[in-house]
């Protein structure tokens, strides 16, 4: 790991305040001409006795403005300190998590898996529109009928074409056949730029692609493509629990990755992470951001540098192997869990190490599903599955009492 370390709880408090120094004071230096400031005094206690020892509490106070993209060109002086922890996340990320090569990604702090999902597939329909003269109706998103909303949400925004491809039922796999089919029509229909969005465990089954699927038939189909990987559900578990590398930066496909920091991480809401390969985020520049130093290339603007100083002190608690042991105790917990489920006749799909047990509606009772707060695949009409997901607070105990809730057990 050549960024991600593990550090003592005291280091992390010195580093996360030297780095508040380093921003602009605006009670002490001679500011007048930015908007930014700390939160309101009059309704914020900046004098807790508490906040000594609590140094995200006292980075929300401080309040610093993360506006645009730090990994790339200039940014804000104002703020630099507390940029620099947001470069230092990025680089674990990119490169410790997600095996990129030193300096070879850029990134930010979005503010979740949609807008990183979104800043994707803006910079891409940017990228075939700018260099390779696509027009709008000539590009378009490829994935499986399992991929997160944010999706379809990218696609009405940016005004391009979404292909969904089917999934086997028992497999959670993409169907070649449709695959094939599909792209064959795409191609009679004037696509001529394919955005790949693959899956790093997906939000209702936990299953993941095979880039390869999508790639080999894009070849027979004579498609150019960029491949962005959705891993706002995966990032922080599948490099933990597999040695899979097919859909990180160790895979030269991939071009861009999003992660979540308010999933797995436990993150306050409001934190998503994008990254990119290099060269790729000027495909979102907004050249107009002319007051920004270093412009814009991201879709937010203003954003709180608080949550990149979240990440950066979560990672560096636990540190590399302390969130290894702590997804692997997960993976374990559920493996019993399955071993249970199989014991009872009880269907459900889990990919391989995963954290998500998802169970066919129909092998459970409703009201077990409803006790326990499982999660249907749908929330109108009948649900075809009910996921259950094992998170530190799901105890054995808990998961104990659920399947006691289960009539074939409790015949036994
Ligand atoms: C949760 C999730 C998203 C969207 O993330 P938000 O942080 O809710 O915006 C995107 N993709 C996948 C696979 C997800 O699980």
């Amino acid at each position: 790991m050549r960024n991600w370390k593990k550090l003592k709880k005291e280091a992390i408090r010195e580093t996360v305040i030297n780095c508040l120094l380093q921003n602009t004071d605006f009670r002490d230096e001679t500011i007048i001409g930015v908007p930014g400031s700390y939160l309101d005094e009059k309704v914020f206690n900046h004098q807790a006795s508490f906040l000594q020892d609590a140094p995200f509490l006292t980075a929300l106070l401080n309040n610093p403005n993360h506006i645009g993209c730090h990994t790339l060109g200039h940014s804000e002086p104002f703020f630099k300190g507390s940029h620099e922890l947001e470069r230092t996340v990025i680089r674990i990320c990119a490169e410790d998590i997600m095996n990129g090569a030193p300096n070879g990604q850029d990134g930010y702090i979005a503010s979740g898996g949609t807008e990183a999902n979104i800043q994707a597939l803006w910079i891409f329909r940017n990228y075939f529109m700018q260099n390779k003269a696509a027009e709008i109706h000539n590009i378009a998103i490829l994935c499986s009928t399992d991929t997160h909303y944010s999706i379809d949400k990218a696609a009405n925004i940016l005004n391009i074409h979404l292909i969904k491809i089917n999934i086997e039922k028992d497999t959670r796999k993409v169907c070649k056949d449709d695959l094939d089919s599909k792209l064959k029509s795409a191609r009679e229909n004037g696509i001529r730029q394919i955005i790949v969005v693959a899956n790093m465990m997906t939000t209702m089954f936990g299953s993941v692609d095979n880039l390869d699927t999508y790639l080999d038939a894009l070849s027979r189909n004579n498609l150019p493509y960029k491949v962005h990987v959705d891993a706002a559900y995966g990032g922080f578990f599948h490099p933990f629990s597999t040695n899979d590398k097919q859909l990180t930066f160790a895979n030269p496909a991939v071009d861009s990755i999003t992660m979540d920091a308010h999933k797995k991480l436990q993150a306050p809401y409001g934190t998503g992470i994008f990254l990119a390969r290099k060269g790729m985020m000027e495909y979102a520049v907004t050249p107009e951001a002319q007051y920004v130093k270093g412009l814009d290339s991201t879709l937010s603007g203003s954003r709180s540098g608080a949550n990149a100083i979240s990440v950066w002190m979560i990672l560096t608690s636990y540190g590399p192997h302390g969130w290894f042991e702590r997804i692997n105790t997960l993976v374990n917990r559920t493996e019993w869990l399955c071993t249970k489920l199989t014991t009872l006749g009880i269907r459900y799909f889990r990919e391989t190490n995963s954290n998500i047990v998802t169970i066919w509606a129909e092998d459970i009772p409703e009201k077990s599903a409803n006790t326990f707060g499982l999660v249907p695949n749908k929330h109108s009409g009948k649900p075809e599955w009910y996921k259950i997901v094992v998170m530190d607070h799901v105890s054995p105990e808990t998961i104990e009492k659920f399947l006691e809730t289960l009539p074939e057990l409790a015949t036994v």
